[in-house]
């Protein structure tokens, strides 16, 4: 199977050379030309999206009930026959939310932590010597975080 994708990968005229293949856990980026993010390849005289294009070749056409082609690996370079699926418009919306959602939850420094870290931050801390700065970077959570477990303010675990 593996053998078969890589091999494909080197007989197609529109593909050889110009994608980075690598073990099929990995993203394969294309390394010509691009539009916004997604690899662009001519076909035809025409310019076509290679990630539509190399899912043509390895799964058939693109079914009309879900026109849109993700990626499972969120990398538009990626031409990996792997990390493609159809999907919906909406799952392709879907998606997007998904991510901003937890790109915003990186952000903000909301990290899990157990109740056992918890218990640990309130035993560990001492004011000049374990400090709240170092316990935020200890276990990956914001300064605040740190302070409402402290001071035992209300915390959702
Ligand atoms: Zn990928």
């Amino acid at each position: 199977m593996i053998k078969n994708i890589k091999q494909i990968f080197n007989e197609n005229k529109y593909l050889v050379g110009r994608v980075d293949v690598r073990s099929t856990n990995e993203c394969w980026n294309w390394l010509r030309g691009t539009r916004e993010g997604y690899g662009r390849v001519r076909v035809l005289g025409k310019k076509v999206s290679v990630h539509r294009l190399v899912y043509e070749i390895f799964y058939g056409s693109i079914p009309e009930s879900k026109p849109v082609i993700r990626h499972k690996c969120d990398n538009r370079l990626c031409v990996n026959p792997l990390h493609l699926l159809s999907g919906t418009i909406v799952d392709n919306v879907s998606d997007r939310v998904v991510r901003n959602r937890s790109a915003k939850g990186e952000a903000s420094g909301r990290a899990k932590i157990s109740k056992n870290d918890v218990e640990q931050i309130r035993k560990r801390y001492v004011p000049y010597k374990v400090t709240m700065k170092s316990l935020s970077l200890e276990y990956g959570i914001c300064l605040r975080q740190v302070w409402m477990i402290i001071t035992n303010r209300s915390w959702k675990s």
